[in-house]
């Protein structure tokens, strides 16, 4: 098969971790008899340098020419909040989002078997493994509602935001979540507030009739304190945790914590039609950047997610997944998930023994 996907390299170490999973993606090729095309789109504080902007027109009608989209990071001091909108790296990322109608977003929190120590948690708790799948809401919620500040006569300025959800927004993520977890571990932990929001006991309502659509997955309603306390507890007892918005927003950085580096994380936002995107959790990291120091991983396993869930080749994923166990098994580290003592390696060393090992 030729499967196409479209490169936003981006800023900062962004066109570095894209180079070595683009080399990362090309040795699956060799390996599994596939080829690929890659696309380089322009966006981020690049294309702002460029042509003025950091979403350039027809980025996204480039990309949903695609099977799918990989991103390295955008961002960084040069183009901060001081500039206009439309030149603000993070503009971009927005509207990319919107375009693409990505509406589900997924971050993997598995803690690398060759990493368990990085993990903060006790030594018992990580020992029983940790390997979740946070299914957030993207597009809906308190985040996009109406919101209103305005003066009262007795108590000052006041503030609103609103939460609203459809069943028809609960239903799409919800059966996304039912699906990823008939390719896991076929668990799924649904978290809300329903005893006290409204939108909540939709969102339970919804959930339930989708729960017994698919009698094969395991199903639980977990309140959303008592999940943020379950993480830190015993996060080995969750498979696929699907929750809204802002719920996710703070929980799934909770659940990556756990696990250690912010340079071992990738993560995927998808909707229907569109191709889903794949990017690293962390961001541009500008300090250091052109250096040879960052960690590739995040990008490499964000990889393994668009083979697992843009292109279904289960193995390929695995393949990659294995690769980049091994190199940590064999003592492979770079500086940010090396201990005191360990021998450093760069970027593109990284990538080269993630090759290697596939
Ligand atoms: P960051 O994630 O870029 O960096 C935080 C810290 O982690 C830094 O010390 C950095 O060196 C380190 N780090 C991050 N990724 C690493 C890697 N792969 N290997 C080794 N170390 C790594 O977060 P920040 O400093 O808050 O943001 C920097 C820029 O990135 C900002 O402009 C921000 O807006 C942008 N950003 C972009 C995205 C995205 O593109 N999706 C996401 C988050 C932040």
């Amino acid at each position: 098969m030729n499967y196409k996907i479209a490169l936003i390299r981006g800023d900062g170490i962004g066109p570095e971790i894209v180079n070595e999973t683009v080399k990362v993606i090309d040795k699956v090729g060799e390996k599994f008899g596939h080829t690929f095309e890659y696309v380089d789109v322009l966006m981020g504080g690049c294309a702002t340098d460029a042509v003025g902007v950091s979403y350039p027109a027809g980025t996204a009608e480039t990309c949903k020419a695609c099977d799918a989209v990989l991103l390295g990071a955008v961002g960084g001091p040069r183009w901060g909040s001081d500039k206009p909108a439309e030149q603000r790296p993070e503009t971009a990322l927005l509207a990319i989002r919107k375009d693409l109608g990505l509406y589900a977003n997924l971050r993997p929190a598995a803690l690398r078997p060759a990493l368990s120590d990085a993990c903060p948690l006790k030594k018992e708790t990580a020992e029983k493994g940790i390997d979740l799948l946070m299914v957030r809401e993207l597009t809906g919620g308190i985040y996009f509602g109406k919101r209103d500040k305005y003066q009262t006569p007795d108590r000052g300025m006041e503030a609103t935001d609103l939460m609203a959800y459809s069943e028809m927004e609960i239903e799409r993520i919800g059966r996304r979540a039912f699906e990823f977890a008939r390719l896991r571990r076929h668990k799924v932990s649904s978290v809300d507030k329903a005893n006290v929001l409204e939108t909540s006991r939709l969102w339970r309502a919804v959930m339930h009739r989708l729960a017994a659509e698919y009698p094969d997955v395991q199903y639980e309603d977990v309140l959303v304190d008592n999940c943020a306390m379950q993480l830190v507890r015993d996060p080995g007892q969750f498979d696929v945790v699907v929750t809204e918005n802002m719920f996710g927003d703070i929980l799934s950085d909770e659940a990556s914590m756990v696990t250690g580096s912010i340079g071992l994380l990738p993560s995927a936002s998808m909707g229907d039609g569109a191709p889903a995107l794949y990017e690293p959790i962390h961001g541009s990291a500008p300090d250091i950047a052109g250096q040879d120091k960052a960690n590739p991983i995040a990008t490499i396993l964000s990889a393994a997610m668009m083979f697992r869930y843009s292109f279904h080749l289960a193995a390929e994923a695995d393949a990659i997944e294995a690769a980049v166990d091994k190199a940590l098994a064999d003592g492979w580290r770079t500086a940010d998930i090396a201990k005191p003592g360990e021998t450093v390696i760069g970027t593109r060393r990284m990538g080269e023994v993630i090759c290697e090992n596939i």
